[in-house]
């Protein structure tokens, strides 16, 4: 069975890990966090000392860390993935990061003989749980066929969006609209509150009309409305609102590459940072809802 060495066990890289465990693959990992580290060790993993010896011996090499400086710094510093890897490896970066970021890693790791994807996903921690993960891969045929069984092990949809890159400009698309409808979708519930309503039956009732979206339905920000969203467990676990401040930034730094005009998305931006200064940032992405609740709420 191949060898993988993942880095980056946080909400995602974890149950990601454990689902190649479980699907019999020899894993090597590492993170920062030792707590992190344990679960997966006493899963079946082997626990390694740096990033540079987890992927030694590594045939397939996945990273699932937080941001651009975090990838940059995992695949170009000194002593790190392109100096440590053996050259067969695969290198499948799954983090969000800024386009021209991933593109810059993966000429370098070209430049060395490496084939690497840029792979983010969409689907969440539950998707990830569960293995139905959707793939979002930018690369050359050649590495995404390499990849599909691996990939296949952790998800259940991937589209090759095109070349290195493309697959974080898909993603980020994709998150700066979920931004959006989760800004909109608290504000909608907010106000129905607001005026008496029962936020279950209104988001019942949104949910059969022209207003039903994947934050209303599957991630609703109301606290008890649904069960198993991260805002009926006090908006822990998730995706962190500092997470999608981050993308929608990255998607204002992609518009204003492109000359794109986002105002939508330049907004969600505006109110994810309002809430981070509030001191918010850990807290699932869906807690932007108390933004716009009254103070005594
Ligand atoms: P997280 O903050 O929970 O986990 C990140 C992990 O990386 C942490 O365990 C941290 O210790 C580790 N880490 C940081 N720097 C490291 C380093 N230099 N070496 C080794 N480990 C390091 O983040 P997450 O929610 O798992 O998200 C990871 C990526 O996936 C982000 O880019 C995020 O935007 C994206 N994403 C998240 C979700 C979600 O629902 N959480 C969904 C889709 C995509």
């Amino acid at each position: 069975m191949q060898h993988i060495a993942f880095i980056g066990l946080g909400n995602m890289g974890a149950p990601m890990a454990h689902n190649l465990l479980r699907a019999g693959y020899r894993l090597s990992v590492y993170d920062l966090s030792a707590a992190a580290m344990d679960a997966l060790a006493t899963a079946g993993a082997h626990r390694a000392a740096t990033a540079a010896d987890a992927v030694r011996e590594a045939d397939i090499v996945i990273s699932m860390l937080p941001a651009n400086e975090h990838v940059r710094d995992l695949y170009l510093g000194a002593g790190r993935v392109l100096e440590c890897a053996p050259l067969h490896a695969l290198l499948i970066d799954c983090s969000t990061i800024a386009a021209d970021v991933a593109k810059e890693v993966s000429d370098a790791a070209a430049a060395r003989g490496f084939a690497m994807l840029d792979a983010p996903v969409s689907g969440g921690t539950a998707g990830a749980a569960a293995g139905t993960l959707t793939f979002i891969v930018g690369g050359d045929d050649a590495a995404l066929d390499r990849a599909r069984a691996v990939l296949g092990a952790m998800g259940k949809n991937i589209f090759h969006a095109g070349a290195a890159g493309a697959g974080q400009v898909t993603k980020i698309c994709n998150n700066m609209l979920l931004g959006v409808l989760m800004a909109g979708t608290a504000e909608a519930l907010n106000l129905g509150v607001a005026h008496g309503l029962d936020p279950k039956v209104l988001s019942d009732i949104m949910a059969k009309s022209s207003g039903r979206n994947w934050a209303l339905e599957l991630y609703n920000p109301w606290p008890g409305v649904m069960e198993t969203a991260p805002a009926s467990r006090g908006y822990s676990g998730g995706f962190g609102s500092a997470l999608m401040l981050k993308d929608l930034g990255l998607a204002e730094q992609a518009a204003l590459g492109a000359h794109a005009a986002t105002p939508m998305g330049s907004l969600a931006r505006q109110l994810y940072q309002l809430h981070q200064q509030g001191g918010h940032g850990q807290l699932d992405f869906s807690s932007i809802l108390q933004l716009f609740q009254a103070p005594s709420r």
